[in-house]
């Protein structure tokens, strides 16, 4: 499954791609370098009970 995000240093799209069925419910980071630009953005992966799924790039 493909989240799209927007790069927090460059501000291109991007995309983070996960399997949310390998994920337990809770909050996971994980560092993904930007394509564009190739600076390392942390992804925060947050998995709702519910089965919804939220992914953002931060710069930390
Ligand atoms: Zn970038």
């Amino acid at each position: 499954m493909v989240f799209q995000v927007k790069c927090p240093f460059c501000g291109e799209p991007g995309s983070v791609e996960i399997e949310p069925a390998d994920f337990e419910p809770g909050e996971y980071v994980l560092v993904q370098d930007c394509e564009v630009c190739c600076r390392p953005w942390t992804v925060r992966i947050q998995m709702d009970p519910n089965g919804a799924t939220t992914v953002s790039a931060d710069r930390d």
